[in-house]
């Protein structure tokens, strides 16, 4: 198969860290992603006002240094960069400098579009790595560390400890709105250091990014909103796990697919495009329950409270943490989350239950 990747960009894969669960995908997926692994950890760790613990599922994060090395190195000269597209059809690319370019399959993977028929909260952060002068002394990730002062939503610190002196801080909010402070952040990320007594030799690298939360959404009219284009897979397609925001594990899971349908040498447009609706009409209609749960998380309790939901989350068993994560619960994971003394006010969650409304809701509002 000749294949051409182009991309706006000077190199590949921006400026971020992919991380995942190791039970977020299968031991075959696990194996064939691994060249983009930079760093792997045993378990992690969360911190909440009334709740601390470790956990042992593997946890693993993926660069763009090596993701950009590794494809580079693998798709050679099949990379273009620099290669800004102004318009995609199913069997075509335009770009900007006016060349068309055609092909029998066309796979738009342009990132995130603003769309009316989702509606949305948001994971948002700063992220700031740093070289500390002394060994941090963490030998997992704390991927939640909610003790700190709440604001603007769910406030957390997410660390990754990357070697014994180079950790990344992210300062992170489930918040309603989407502006991102990176100023305020970044003083919140350094200050977090300084508590733990950390002293910084040196700012490596940032990142930021602002994350889809869905709240509610219909989602046959989000696929007819692009019948005409080629297929969109990624942050494009909506395909992201609902509460986090993170698309690793669907990219691959997605990847898997396309690969066995197509076949060696014969991809084409429509085979794609079958493979991408059918996959995502079937996550949407399985994760209908987040959206509930998100909608609970973002509507039915004080924003500054909602740091107890996910305090609550942590207290069940790992099993059904990695399902939820890997987003394949149980029937009877959902009673559980559901059961027992709501964190939100009972009234309030009942009048979120509703996707229908919530997006009426919407409609009136835009
Ligand atoms: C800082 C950050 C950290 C994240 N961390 C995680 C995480 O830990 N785990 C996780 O699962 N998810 C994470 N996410 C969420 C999600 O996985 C990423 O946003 C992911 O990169 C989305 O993939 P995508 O392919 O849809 O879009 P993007 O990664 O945005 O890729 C789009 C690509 O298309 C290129 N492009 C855009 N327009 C054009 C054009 N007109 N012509 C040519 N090229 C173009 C861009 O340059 C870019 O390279 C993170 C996101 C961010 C921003």
């Amino acid at each position: 198969m000749r294949l051409r990747l182009l991309e706006a960009s000077d190199r590949l894969g921006g400026n971020h860290t992919w991380s995942f669960f190791e039970t977020d995908l299968t031991p075959a997926q696990c194996r064939w992603v691994d060249p983009l692994v930079a760093h792997r950890w045993a378990g992690y760790e969360v911190r909440f006002p009334a709740l601390r613990r470790r956990l042992g599922t593997g946890y693993r994060s993926v660069t763009s240094e090596r993701l950009n090395a590794t494809i580079a190195k693998e798709l050679d000269a099949s990379v273009t960069l620099g290669a800004a597209v102004a318009d995609v059809g199913p069997e075509r690319v335009v770009l900007s400098s006016g060349t068309e370019i055609r092909a029998a399959c066309v796979i738009d993977a342009r990132g995130i579009r603003q769309s009316p028929h989702l509606v949305l909260g948001f994971q948002k952060f700063l992220g700031v790595e740093m070289r500390l002068a002394e060994p941090h002394g963490l030998d997992v990730p704390i991927i939640m560390d909610a003790t700190v002062a709440q604001h603007d939503g769910y406030r957390f610190v997410y660390l990754l400890p990357l070697d014994e002196r180079r950790v990344l801080i992210e300062d992170t909010y489930y918040s309603d709105g989407s502006d991102l402070p990176t100023d305020r952040l970044k003083t919140r990320a350094l200050s977090y250091a300084s508590l733990q007594g950390w002293q910084i030799a040196e700012v490596v690298r940032e990142e930021s990014g602002v994350l889809p939360i869905v709240l509610a959404g219909r989602y046959e009219k989000f696929v007819e909103e692009n019948l005409q284009s080629a297929a969109r897979i990624g942050l494009a397609a909506a395909l992201f796990h609902p509460t986090t925001g993170y698309s690793f594990p669907d990219a691959v899971r997605l990847a898997d697919r396309i690969a066995r349908a197509i076949g060696p040498g014969a991809a084409s447009s429509d085979i794609v495009r079958a493979v991408v609706t059918s996959y995502g009409r079937e996550v949407w209609q399985q994760r209908s329950y987040f959206r509930l749960l998100n909608r609970m998380l973002f509507r039915a309790g004080l924003p500054q409270h909602r740091f107890s939901v996910l305090q609550r989350f942590y207290g069940f068993d790992q099993g059904l943490i990695e399902r939820f994560y890997a987003a394949r619960q149980t029937p009877l994971d959902k009673l559980r989350l559901i059961l027992g003394k709501p964190p939100v006010p009972i009234l309030t969650a009942l009048g979120c239950v509703s996707e229908t409304r919530m997006l009426k809701q919407a409609e009136v509002v835009q």
